[in-house]
């Protein structure tokens, strides 16, 4: 149903000249309305700082379902705005035709109606040979992608193995854990605000994070603890990943929490970055059964690099 109304809507906003029958300014911003509040600042800070060389595939995590499709919208905005400029001007004919889902370049399987079925991701491929018709990049959002069926998924598999450098995918869903690792591994993870409540760390968690965050800022520290705890599993290395997402998460939404999220607020969008792909990597190397603490022990030292560096570049901006 979703895909026989796309067709038309993208069938007629081929038929229409760009000048006619765009939808208007407000309908557009309802679409991206969710994508826009302060909290959400830093995550479209990081978008900003990745549209020059946008990824292949981007995965959009954490917040709620309204905010991570519209942040999959902006995003598709800012890859397309005809002013091209920092911020989607959200007023031009490309973002109202995003916002409208009426943007002959912008493909949205939605699965927040029911699952994405395989004959939607089968009829991408003869589109992915093509360039983009209207904008600079064409777009492909899965919206709520954890509800690709196996088929669908190993479907879409086979397309990202067949790249095509004008195409960005982009997927959401609550959680990468809920889609498929092929899948995930191929993509830049964004972890968008956590929702607020009942996420308090455990004492246990609390010392792995003061330990992160004093070696993140002196270099020392963690390898007596790390060393302490010769036994931890993976489960529970996982665990302290989510801690450092957590204080990412925290410190991309200007919320108060502990001393490795109160080290963090300082750095550079592209330095935030670095350090949730830090994060990603090491719970790839603990799925791949990596020894759990040689896999922390390389996030710290990962995470030290990346805080060095930031004030490295906080050091050299300060007027003598
Ligand atoms: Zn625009």
């Amino acid at each position: 149903m979703a895909a026989g109304k796309k067709e038309s809507g993208k069938a007629a906003a081929r038929r229409t000249a760009p000048e006619e029958k765009l939808p208007g300014v407000d309908e557009a911003r309802a679409a991206f309305s969710c994508a826009l509040t302060p909290e959400l600042e830093r995550t479209r800070g990081f978008l900003r700082a990745m549209r020059r060389e946008p990824p292949q595939l981007l995965h959009l995590e954490g917040g709620d379902a309204a905010s991570r499709v519209a942040l999959a919208l902006w995003w598709a905005a800012l890859l397309n705005c005809e002013r091209d400029g920092d911020e989607p001007c959200l007023a031009c004919s490309s973002c109202l035709r995003l916002g409208a889902d009426m943007h002959p370049d912008l493909f949205l399987l939605d699965g927040r109606a029911g699952s994405i079925k395989i004959d939607e991701v089968r009829a991408l491929r003869p589109v992915l040979g093509e360039k983009p018709h209207f904008g600079r990049r064409r777009v492909i959002v899965l919206a709520e992608a954890q509800s690709l069926g196996v088929e669908a998924a190993n479907s879409l598999l086979k397309v990202l193995e067949d790249p095509s450098p004008d195409t960005c995918f982009v997927f959401t869903a609550p959680q990468r854990e809920r889609l498929l690792p092929t899948l995930v591994s191929r993509g830049w993870v964004l972890t968008l605000p956590w929702p607020e409540t009942g996420r308090e760390l455990s004492p246990d968690m609390r010392t792995w994070e003061r330990a992160l965050a004093r070696f993140a800022a002196e270099g020392r520290g963690w390898f007596d603890l790390s060393q302490a705890r010769g036994a931890l599993d993976a489960a529970a290395a996982q665990q302290v990943t989510l801690v450092g997402q957590k204080a990412l998460a925290d410190c991309l939404a200007g919320r108060e929490s502990g001393e490795l999220a109160a080290l963090l607020r300082p750095l550079p969008a592209e330095l935030l970055l670095e350090l949730s792909e830090i994060f990603v990597e090491c719970q790839d190397a603990l799925l791949a059964q990596v020894n759990p603490l040689l896999a922390l022990d390389a996030m710290a030292t990962a995470v030290y690099r990346v805080v060095r560096e930031g004030k490295r570049i906080a050091g050299a901006g300060r007027p003598s």
